[in-house]
């Protein structure tokens, strides 16, 4: 128990876990940890994910309850117009490669928690940290608190840091136990970290346990990020293997508490997947593709002056910006009509004024002039919508709109829209236009396909996620311990809760 008498929280998060995939590992008695606590708990089965449903903005999402016009994360890769350069969180090694391991792993680990993620919004692990519980985190990508990390050079990153000759040693700030591989450990321990797909849920658990055996923690986050390369490279049906290791992995802290009575009379626990995942036939080159007609900014332009267009991919979803600078522009009405016509584009979103001229983008932090609508188009059919009419969404959102409901397979009932193919549709297109580094465009690619990466990389013939779609977005989130008494005092789930969730546990909800 906590010292105010609560029970400790765990929050598990299994990257790329889908519900059906779920369902099956239990039912083929591979998850026995999980099916245990699927049984005790309440399971919400469609908890809709972030757009883009990458990693890292769904992990904003998850420990700050905003979506990313707030916490201002947009992908796993996007372009920073004050910088004029791409920021690249890691689509894969050979990405990274492509921008510089250093500056990928700087932008990774400092910038997107000290620079990136928004100030002006609090973290959970910055909530609790001030209200006085003992946070801790297992490594995940957003992990801002108000707790101070030397780093810790060993393993692989010393050896890239020393190749590179360059200093890397500043501090961060973070719950006040963190675990992030070879980087920081706020504790001793025996568990071996390593960036090995497949060996990462392994460290995180034996950090978890370690912090058992301490009474370490009141809120632990503990990630399990391996499923996420499984699915990726094997496709998500082929899971239940991954989804198996993670439950092994979560075994052991039930272990360490002599059982799954005793553990769930000690913790409560969340169990949740930041985006769900889907099968990859087909990488769409998107920079090439635009190449053709604009010149499109390259990882390590000399001159990022003399470009058009920058071309952000994020897996299923990609951001396309018009460039200012030197020379002709590119004419933004030729540019959206391309991309509404290219093989693999699903919908094409922009942010326009009430005229459908296109909007000059603030800076970060300024605000939105009011006069803005979004716009969905798909194949030829246009849809507008702005917050405020009297449509209502399943999250009780209000909103004008006009157009086409077809576009996102929407209808209208009793007031209420709803779409089966595009969960939460008009929140999520929202928020992702709204987003300080938003693409003048943001896409959500059809079935099957994945936007190759700036490593020349996709997932073809394996899975990926990232679209606006059902598919990619609708993922578990189980209660056990806490959270609400049914799965239907809520229409329709978001990662948004999660947060609001974890306070109230800690009775610092009610905002
Ligand atoms: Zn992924």
């Amino acid at each position: 128990m906590t010292a105010s008498g609560r029970k400790k929280l765990i929050l598990t998060y299994v990257d790329s876990l889908r519900t059906d995939m779920l369902r099956r590992a239990i039912d083929d008695g591979r998850a026995p940890n999980f099916g245990a606590l699927v049984e005790r708990g309440v399971l919400i089965e469609d908890c809709v994910s972030s757009f883009p449903s990458v990693t890292p903005v769904a992990c904003a999402e998850m420990v700050t309850g905003v979506g990313a016009d707030r916490h201002w994360i947009s992908g796993m890769n996007w372009y920073h117009r004050l910088e004029r350069r791409y920021v690249e969180y890691g689509s894969s090694l050979e990405a990274t490669r492509a921008f510089g391991v250093f500056r990928a792993l700087y932008d990774l680990v400092y910038n997107m928690n000290l620079a990136h993620l928004s100030p002006e919004i609090e973290t959970l692990f910055e909530q609790l940290d001030d209200a006085g519980e003992r946070t801790a985190c297992t490594p995940y990508l957003i992990y801002r608190g108000r707790h101070r990390h030397e780093v810790s050079l060993d393993g692989l990153l010393r050896r890239a840091v020393d190749a590179t000759r360059l200093k890397f040693r500043h501090h961060t700030w973070g719950p006040a136990e963190l675990f992030y591989g070879d980087l920081y450990a706020s504790r001793q321990t025996p568990c071996k970290s390593t960036s090995i797909p497949g060996a990462r849920d392994p460290y995180a658990a034996c950090c978890a346990v370690e912090l058992m055996k301490e009474d370490g923690f009141d809120f632990l986050l503990l990630s399990f990020p391996d499923n996420d390369n499984y699915s990726h490279r094997h496709g998500p049906g082929e899971s239940v293997e991954s989804i198996a290791r993670a439950d092994d992995c979560f075994g052991t802290l039930v272990e360490q508490a002599g059982g799954m009575d005793p553990f769930l009379a000690e913790h409560a626990v969340i169990l949740v997947a930041d985006h769900a995942h889907t099968a990859i036939e087909r990488g769409l080159p998107l920079a090439e593709i635009l190449g053709a007609e604009w010149s499109v900014l390259q990882p390590s332009e000399e001159r990022p002056e003399l470009a058009q267009l920058a071309v952000s991919p994020t897996s299923r979803a990609a951001h396309v910006y018009l460039l200012p600078g030197e020379g002709e522009r590119a004419d933004p009405a030729a540019v959206g009509e391309r991309l509404a016509e290219i093989e693999g584009v699903d919908l094409v979103c922009r942010m326009l004024d009430a005229e459908g001229a296109p909007l000059y983008r603030p800076e970060p932090g300024m605000p939105a002039s009011g006069d803005e609508w979004a716009t969905v188009e798909r194949r030829g059919e246009r849809l507008r919508f702005r917050p405020g009419g009297k449509v209502v969404d399943l999250r009780g959102g209000r909103w004008e709109i006009e157009g086409e409901l077809g576009v996102l397979e929407a209808r209208i009932e009793d007031g209420k829209l709803r779409s089966d193919s595009y969960p939460d549709p008009l929140q999520r297109v929202w928020s992702a236009l709204a987003a300080p580094h938003s693409g003048d465009w943001v896409l959500s690619l059809a079935e099957g396909f994945e936007a190759v990466d700036w490593g020349g990389e996709s997932h073809a013939g394996g899975g990926s996620h990232g679209a606006l779609h059902a598919g990619d977005s609708l993922g578990p989130l189980l209660f056990v311990g806490c959270g609400p008494e049914s799965a239907d005092q809520r229409e329709q789930w978001s990662l948004r809760d999660v947060t609001p969730a974890i306070l109230d546990h800690f009775g610092l909800g009610g905002e």
